[in-house]
C-alpha cells in the first residue's frame, strides 16, 4: 500500500485525515509539535514525528530517521497551518502575521523542496489546504487569506513545471469546518462556539474522504483546486462605505 504524510495531524482536519488513510490500508507519516496528540494516533500503519514545520533542522532529522515503508513517501498531505487574529490590518499583530507567513507559506514550501525528488520518482501526488480565504477576501483575513492564496497558486504552478511527470497536486479550499481553527484563531472556546452556532459546519471527516477520493483517483485524472463549503454558508455582496 502506498505512504503518506500528513502536516498538521495533531488535530482537526489532519487528525481525521490519518485515520481515513490508516482506515484504507495506507501507511501514514502522522507529523506535528503536540507529541501527546501523536502518541495516541500511533499503531502498524501509523508512524508519528513530532516536529515544528517552521524549524527546518527538527524537519530534515525527523523525515531522514522515518524507517521502510513509511520512508517512501508517494502522498504529501500539506495541511498544517493557521490563522491568527482577526483584527483590521491597521490593528493587526505583525508577529501574528509572520507566524501565519512562516508556518502557511515558507514551511509548507520548505517541506515540499525536500519531498519533491521522492514524489516525482514514484509518481505521488500532493495535497495542498488553501482555503476559500485564497479567493473571496473577508473583513480581518488580510495577511490569512494572502498566505491561502499563495497556497493555491504554489498549487497551480506546481502543476505545470510537474506536468510529464505523473505527479498530482490538488488545491483543496473549505469554507467553515469545525476544528480548532477559530480556538486557534481566537484564543477562546466560547468565541469557537459561536462561530459554528447553527450552521452546521463541515466536519473534519468531510474533508479527509474528500482528499482520500482525490488521492485515489485513476492516475490519469487529476483535480486542480477544489472548492468546498457548508450549505449554510455562501458569498456576500460587496461591501459600500457610503459617506456623509
Ligand atoms: P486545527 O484543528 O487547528 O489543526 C491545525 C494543525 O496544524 C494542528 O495539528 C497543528 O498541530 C498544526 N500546526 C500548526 N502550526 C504548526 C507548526 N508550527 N508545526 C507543526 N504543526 C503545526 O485546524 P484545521 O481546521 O484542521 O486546519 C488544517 C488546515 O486547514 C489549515 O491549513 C487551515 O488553514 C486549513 N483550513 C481550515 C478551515 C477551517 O474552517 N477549519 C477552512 C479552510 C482551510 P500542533 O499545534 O500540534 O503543532
Amino acid at each position: 500500500m502506498p505512504t503518506v504524510l500528513i502536516t498538521g495531524a495533531t488535530a482537526g482536519i489532519g487528525e481525521a485525515s490519518v485515520r481515513a488513510f490508516a482506515d484504507a490500508g495506507w501507511h501514514v507519516v502522522a507529523t506535528g509539535r503536540r507529541a501527546d496528540r501523536l502518541e495516541k494516533l500511533a499503531g502498524e500503519r501509523v508512524h508519528t514525528l513530532a516536529f515544528d514545520i517552521r524549524d527546518d533542522a527538527a524537519r530534515d532529522a525527523a523525515l531522514d530517521s522515518l524507517p521502510a515503508p513509511f520512508s517512501a513517501i508517494d502522498l504529501l498531505i500539506n495541511n498544517a497551518g493557521l490563522a491568527l487574529g482577526l483584527e483590521p490590518a491597521q490593528q493587526a499583530s505583525l508577529d501574528n502575521w509572520r507566524t501565519m507567513i512562516d508556518t502557511n507559506v515558507t514551511a509548507l514550501v520548505s517541506i515540499t523542496h525536500k519531498l519533491l525528488p521522492g514524489l516525482v520518482a514514484r509518481k505521488g501526488g500532493i495535497i495542498n489546504l488553501s482555503s476559500v480565504a485564497a479567493t473571496y477576501p473577508y473583513p480581518g483575513g488580510n495577511v490569512y487569506g494572502a498566505t491561502k492564496a499563495f497556497v493555491r497558486q504554489f498549487t497551480l504552478n506546481l502543476r505545470a513545471d510537474l506536468i510529464g511527470t505523473g505527479v498530482r497536486v490538488t488545491s483543496i479550499e473549505p469554507g467553515m469546518v469545525e476544528t480548532e481553527f477559530t480556538l486557534v484563531r481566537t484564543g477562546s472556546q466560547d468565541a469557537s462556539d459561536k462561530v459554528y452556532a447553527g450552521v452546521n459546519p463541515m466536519t473534519a471527516e468531510d474533508i479527509a474522504e474528500t482528499m482520500l477520493w482525490v488521492a485515489t483517483l485513476p492516475p490519469h485524472f487529476a483535480v486542480n483546486t477544489l472548492e468546498l463549503m457548508p450549505v449554510n454558508q455562501a458569498n456576500g455582496p460587496f461591501a459600500v462605505h457610503r459617506e456623509g
